[in-house]
């Protein structure tokens, strides 16, 4: 695909994932890998509106190469491509139910979420936790990054999601499947839950996509 589908795309993608209430104001980030760089969306944009020609290249030491200033949280997006070498694109939301969850005072740090569906095993797997760090701590990335190596997808504790894909539609259907089975989670709290049991989730990840 070429420079200026990819913008297209991204522009696309942020728009419905705006409409779908899952990038509220100007939260959120997608970022895609190129052949000679990185796409990312720029800062304080709202992705509902998203300038294909304004969205931000940048090299692999986080240089800005053009387009508008990048995200102030790029330098997390650079640490998942460089853990990640099959990642193609990278998405980073502030979604209400995944936010939700990151705030909640139980939840096991190795997985936040069980496995209450077969689609939420096949697109995200396992969700661990990534402690809490403040907006721009650079701190964060490196908290991210041996997590990264192991699965594609970490949920930022009073933050929000971080999910790598070998597409960017792969990776916004994977962070749209983890906001709806957040949803379904909280929906389902207090009620008697029938999860799936382990050889059935350990069936589906040996079968699942998940890069
Ligand atoms: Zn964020």
């Amino acid at each position: 695909m070429s420079e200026a589908k990819r913008r297209e795309q991204i522009a696309d993608l942020g728009r419905a994932l705006y409409q779908r209430g899952l990038a509220p104001g100007s939260s959120g980030n997608l970022s895609v890998r190129l052949d000679d760089g990185w796409l990312l969306t720029p800062t304080n944009g709202c992705l509902g509106r998203i300038d294909p020609a304004s969205i931000t290249k940048l090299d692999w030491s986080g240089v800005r190469l053009s387009g508008d200033p990048p995200s102030k949280e790029a330098f997390l997006h650079l640490a998942v491509y460089e853990e990640r070498p099959s990642a193609q694109a990278v998405v980073h939301l502030h979604s209400c139910h995944a936010v939700a969850l990151s705030c909640l005072a139980d939840a096991d740090p190795e997985d936040v979420l069980p496995p209450i569906t077969a689609y939420y095993v096949m697109r995200v797997g396992r969700l661990p936790l990534v402690p809490y760090y403040r907006p721009g701590d650079r701190a964060l990335a490196e908290a991210v990054r041996p997590l990264m190596r192991r699965t594609h997808a970490v949920l930022l504790a009073n933050h929000g999601s971080v999910i790598a894909g070998t597409s960017l539609e792969g990776a916004v259907y994977a962070a749209e499947e983890l906001e709806e089975t957040a949803r379904l989670y909280f929906i389902l709290r207090g009620c008697g839950v029938r999860s799936l049991m382990e050889p059935q989730a350990a069936e589906l990840r040996a079968t699942s996509s998940i890069p």
